[in-house]
């Protein structure tokens, strides 16, 4: 069969590294917009205001135990002798004292409920004893302000409680509910859209063939843009006719965000980006010293961006993770861009090719004692999708090295699911 491809191009001295590949992308993205959203559906998006407490909390000093609220002075020496208190009132939460502590009183309180005027301390029931009739012996001397929530010690009213930019969590959420946010502003989610191109490609629906290849960029850049809580438009797949190209691009560039995998290199039926160019995409860079990956594009039409992600499954999922994954984080809204990194040991040595960055597909074992070591998974080809699927993480190897030995710490780029473990690692004593 013919092949189309010219040899591996030589390194352009005008291909940009990683980070300033991914400096050129940043650069240029700002968040979409905001949307006012209800609460129940705010988990995972960014705040686009601050939140400001509404009132304080507690609203008073309250009870952190259920006991009884009492006169610090009245109890100094419980320790030598039971102190005998009368208890005036029964105090719960939701309740309101109606009555002021004179020496030698106390009130039942529970959980939750207003200290009473006069009382300057809580005695849990646990150090008491019921004694008949309006009675309780306190057996331990309890020092002032112990087991009270002072007023305004969670939140003060007018207090940024959540700024802008804030991610919410579950956490975050509760305090949303707290300060009785029905709806909050957020960052609205960019609309993304996502193109596969080749004529060998394969649909998902269409008839085995088995000539074909078999189109999994589409969904392996739907799942990371799913991944991203994200809901992404798939066009289809272009054939690498400049004409058909045309049409799905000019759809494509509708989007705040088009993800078009293959025909983005030096083959004589690579035609992603002279067509994009023709539709008036300006293309910022092409090619990034990196392995894989290396025929990454990136353009802008007005308020679109353009990624040209190279065809190899791999190569497209790891320019995703670089360039893409930080981008849609930024046009989201969050501040927190970047995969989190960690050191991890080499369990065998790696070799590289000086020149690129290298991403290799790696995974992690991790304990206590020792921290985390990373072992190559298997196949390092650009179009083994297994390793990739076996993945904890990207190792990354820089552009100068010439390879590097077991028991090496690297820098590991953790991917996805890499937040989870198998056991619960608590450690022994818990
Ligand atoms: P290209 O970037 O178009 O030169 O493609 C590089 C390699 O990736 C070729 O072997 C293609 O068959 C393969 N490829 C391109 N697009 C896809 C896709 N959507 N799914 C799986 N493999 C692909
Ligand atoms: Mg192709």
């Amino acid at each position: 069969m013919l092949n189309n491809k010219t040899t591996q191009p030589p390194q352009q001295s005008s291909d940009l590294t990683v980070r300033d590949a991914q400096a050129s992308v940043l650069g240029r993205i700002t968040p979409v917009g905001s949307e006012e959203i209800p609460l129940q559906q705010a988990l995972g998006r960014v705040l686009a205001e601050d939140i400001r407490a509404n009132r304080d909390l507690p609203p008073y000093d309250i009870s952190a135990m259920d006991g009884y609220a009492v006169r610090s002075a009245d109890i100094v020496d419980a320790a030598a002798a039971p102190k005998v208190l009368t208890v005036i009132e029964d105090i719960r939460a939701g309740d309101m004292p109606r009555l002021v502590l004179q020496p030698g009183q106390c009130a039942r309180i529970m959980t939750g409920a207003p200290v009473p005027a006069g009382a300057d301390t809580v005695v849990r029931v646990e150090d008491t004893q019921a004694r008949p009739g309006d009675q309780v012996a306190v057996l331990v001397p309890t020092p002032a302000a112990t087991d009270i929530r002072v007023r305004g010690e969670n939140m003060r009213q007018g207090d940024v409680v959540l700024a802008a930019g804030t991610e919410i969590q579950p956490g975050s959420v509760g305090v949303l509910a707290t300060v009785k946010r029905a709806t909050v502003k957020v960052y609205r989610k960019p609309r993304v859209a996502i193109l596969s191109s080749g004529d060998e490609l394969e649909a998902l629906s269409d008839p085995f063939n088995p000539d074909k290849i078999p189109d999994a960029n589409s969904y392996t850049l739907m799942a990371q843009v799913q991944a991203l809580g994200i809901t992404p438009a798939c066009l289809g797949i272009a054939r690498d006719d400049p004409d058909e190209l045309a049409g799905y691009l000019r759809q494509g560039l509708e989007y705040d965000v088009l993800l078009v995998s293959g025909g983005t290199s030096v083959g004589v039926h690579d035609h992603v980006r002279p067509t994009l160019e023709k539709l008036g995409v300006s293309m910022h860079f092409w090619r990034v010293r990196m392995r894989p990956g290396h025929p990454v594009a990136f353009g802008s039409a007005g308020c679109a961006f353009v990624f040209c992600l190279p065809g190899n499954p791999v190569s497209s999922m790891v320019c995703f993770e670089q360039f893409v994954l930080p981008a849609l984080r930024r046009l989201c809204g969050h501040q927190r861009l970047f995969r989190r990194m960690i050191p991890a040991r080499l369990t065998r040595p790696v070799k590289s090719k000086p020149g690129r960055a290298e991403f290799v597909r790696a995974t992690l074992a991790c304990d206590l004692d020792s921290g985390y070591t990373a072992t190559p998974a298997g196949a390092q080809s650009s179009g083994d999708l297994l390793a990739m699927a076996r993945a904890d993480g990207l190792l990354v190897v820089p552009a100068a090295s010439k390879g590097l030995s077991a028991g090496e710490t690297v820098p590991v780029q953790l991917l996805g699911a890499s937040a989870y473990q198998d056991e619960p690692g608590l450690g022994e004593e818990v």
